[in-house]
């Protein structure tokens, strides 16, 4: 089914600002997306009417909270195919979600252990397990990148052995749009018997996300890439991994008994969220999600390919171009460099025209030196992308190569 855009833009205010004295086009939605009134509304409510401390309560706002809480939290659960709301864990976002296993997991990782990460990797899904290893005296491998952005399965296939004691991959690169196999490796990893991460903070808003399909052991997101607000984010586990793993911090709320000798730990999900949650994130990255949901993720899928497709076909007619990242699988990001044209001047100069891109290593430095660059210029799309947008995008890049030139 179509989208109205027309009418999804209108729950976007900061979409009809100008930037620079231009009206502001978007397209830095990979780095953050923009927020529906009605995830802002939610918070506005949250705070003027229901807000009180969670789970300790008797007192009818504590219960409210409670209660919305949890809903949130099965909400949540059930849009990304989790068999139950325990295996939901409310995180910061994807990066202390990694972290966070990444720290826990160390108790199974010794001397010679082995993990595997890709070529891809955000920064955020590559350091926690670089330090977890440095810390354990184990390997950190790398699944390579072929040309076009690709995983190289056959490497992958052949870098999981005996020593490997995790696999952690993106769903969806952040530099070049990929859409890896995960259900494959999932597939592949489970016969060694090793675990999976998958970070799916460039997945969460573009492709339908299914925990129990991909059969993952571990998913890691963010709510601000998901029309959500900042600072909140789930770490969804297999129920069996979670009750397997220490917590990762201690404080209230994740104990169960505590005495000066001996402390004994809450159930699931409770045991890893130590101190007062971020009640209402959750509750705002509910309304994100069921914003999505409404939309439908199909819908919003097809659009964004459609922009992708026009975009890069629009890109490759201006002299110079090179798109960095042209998997058979991609979505919704458009990597490129031009040649002899600094990207940073670039993303200026676009900028100047209200233009918002993002330009640099995108915090996946070894990726973008593994093509031979320093950094590209990034286009992201969302739901509320325009093709008149991409119109003025290719019309603001083609002065700024003119300018620079
Ligand atoms: N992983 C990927 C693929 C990302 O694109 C990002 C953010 O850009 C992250 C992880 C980190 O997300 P956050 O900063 O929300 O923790």
């Amino acid at each position: 089914m179509a989208l109205n855009i027309e009418q999804i833009r209108k729950d976007f205010p900061i979409l009809s600002r100008k930037v620079n004295g231009k009206p502001l086009v978007y397209l830095d939605n990979a780095a953050t997306t923009q927020k529906p009134v009605g995830v802002m509304e939610r918070i506005t409510r949250y705070y003027s009417e229901e807000n009180s401390n969670v789970h300790r309560g008797v007192h009818r706002l504590s219960q409210v909270a409670t209660e919305e809480f949890e809903e949130a939290r099965r909400y949540i659960a059930g849009f990304i195919g989790a068999g139950k709301p325990e295996e939901i864990v409310f995180t910061r976002g994807t990066t202390e979600s990694v972290n966070f296993i990444a720290t826990v997991f160390q108790q199974f990782i010794g001397a010679g252990d082995e993990i595997l990460i890709t070529a891809m990797e955000h920064h955020s899904n590559l350091v926690p397990w670089q330090q977890l290893c440095r810390r354990q005296n184990a390997a950190m491998k790398v699944v390579p990148v072929n040309e076009r952005g690709e995983l190289d399965m056959e490497s992958f296939k052949n870098l999981i052995t005996s020593k490997t004691k995790m696999v952690a991959v993106a769903h969806v690169s952040n530099v070049l749009g990929t859409i890896n196999p995960v259900e494959k490796i999932t597939g592949l990893a489970h016969d060694k018997g090793v675990p999976v991460l998958v970070d799916g903070a460039q997945a969460i808003a573009h492709l339908p996300v299914d925990v129990r399909r991909t059969d993952c052991d571990f998913y890691a997101f963010s709510a601000h890439k998901a029309y959500g607000p900042m600072g909140i984010g789930v770490l969804y586990g297999k129920e069996e991994w979670l009750n397997k793993l220490s917590p990762y911090q201690f404080g209230g709320e994740m104990v169960d008994q505590v005495g000066f000798k001996e402390t004994t730990f809450n159930v699931l999900p409770f045991k890893f969220e130590a101190g007062t949650p971020d009640v209402c994130g959750a509750l705002a990255m509910e309304t994100a999600l069921k914003y999505i949901e409404k939309n439908g993720i199909e819908n919003i899928r097809q659009h964004e390919d459609e922009l992708l497709e026009y975009a890069t076909r629009e890109l490759k007619k201006l002299r110079g171009i090179k798109i960095i990242g042209e998997a058979a699988e991609k979505t919704a990001v458009l990597s490129f460099v031009a040649g002899g044209v600094h990207p940073y001047d670039l993303g200026t100069l676009v900028d100047q025209m209200g233009v918002a891109v993002r330009t640099g290593h995108h915090c996946a430095q070894p990726l973008v030196e593994r093509f031979g660059l320093s950094g590209t210029v990034r286009a992201s799309f969302g739901i509320y992308n325009t093709f008149e947008e991409v119109d003025i995008f290719i019309r603001a890049v083609r002065q700024a190569l003119d300018m620079l030139r």
